[in-house]
């Protein structure tokens, strides 16, 4: 039986010790807020912003809502952003994707001014984690790093097979582990036999995006599984892109979802927004 690797748990241990931090930041007159905009009604992205306000209360941050209607013009959405860059106030800007399709996210994303840069998606924040400048590092990815080291997983020298490409997860998760000294093969979907491949790994990390997709023939004997996909069932309920009960008994840890990497991603945004403050030049 694998041991249960709690994303719950530590995200919560993650943000009592962002909490701390905070206080004595402002003790040494440091704050800072962080803006989060919307634009449109997507009930999913509405149920992700709620929960970053919650967490900047949580942890004793100001946070600035933006809620811009779907009809938002990609102008309009560019000039607040310039806005906000230039607001000493505000130390991350955090726009919700998916933007509707009348808006080009890339343009959107290169605009918020990397200093604020909290989601680390812009080109300057992955240039930098690329060739291991310090920068804001990608929520998910350095969740799941953080996952790993607090459930005393050891990367170094493992063998890690990272299942998905996207800018936002695959790459840089599989960047991340390299800085880890991990040996990184990155799989798509023109990757060949991959349930071999998947198979050689110390450690699986599955962002696939694609709901029970990964069974028992993928995992090897004792292999660690981090599973970074959300899906709805049939039944409304909730799972990731791996089969858990099918993996669970073969490997030696797993992330369950929920209650794996989700929690995560948000308590890295705030630790990155509690860099931002501490970094803040006066
Ligand atoms: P994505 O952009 O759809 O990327 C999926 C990746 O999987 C692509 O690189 C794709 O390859 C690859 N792929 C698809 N089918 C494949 C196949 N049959 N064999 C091998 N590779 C295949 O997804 P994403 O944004 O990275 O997200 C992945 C999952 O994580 C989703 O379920 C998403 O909801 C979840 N997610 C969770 C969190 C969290 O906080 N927990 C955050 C972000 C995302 P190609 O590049 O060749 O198309």
């Amino acid at each position: 039986m694998a041991k249960l690797i709690d994303g719950k748990k530590i995200s919560q241990e993650i943000k009592d010790e962002l909490k701390e931090k905070v206080v004595a930041l402002k003790a040494e007159g440091k704050t800072g807020a962080l803006a989060v905009i919307q634009v449109g009604e997507d009930p999913a992205s509405s149920v992700y912003v709620r929960n970053k306000k919650n967490a900047c209360a949580y942890i004793g941050i100001e946070s600035l809502a933006y809620e811009l209607p779907e009809s938002t013009t990609e102008e309009e959405l560019l000039k607040l952003i310039e806005e906000l860059n230039e607001k000493e106030k505000v130390r991350g800007i955090l726009v919700q994707l998916p933007l509707p399709s009348h808006i080009c996210e890339d343009k959107v994303i290169q605009a918020i001014s990397p200093e604020k840069d909290v989601d680390g998606f812009h080109p300057q924040s992955v240039g930098a984690m690329t060739i291991g400048e310090k920068s804001f590092l990608s929520c998910t990815p350095s969740g799941i790093i953080q996952l790993l080291k607090r459930s005393g997983v050891e990367i170094e020298g493992k063998h890690c097979v990272v299942i998905g490409r996207s800018n936002i997860v695959g790459k840089p998760m599989a960047l991340l582990m390299l800085r880890e000294n991990a040996t990184v093969t990155i799989a798509h979907s023109r990757t060949k036999n991959l349930p071999e491949l998947c198979k050689q790994a110390d450690i699986l990390i599955v962002a696939i995006g694609k709901p029970r997709f990964i069974g028992a023939e993928y995992v090897k004997e004792g292999a660690v599984v981090i599973d970074v996909g959300i899906h709805r069932d049939e039944n409304n309920k909730l799972c990731g892109d791996v089969k858990f009960d099918e993996v669970e008994p073969i490997a030696s840890a797993i992330t369950p979802v929920p209650g794996g990497v989700g929690p995560m991603t948000i308590a890295m945004l705030m630790s990155n927004c509690v860099q931002s403050i501490e970094e803040k030049r006066r």
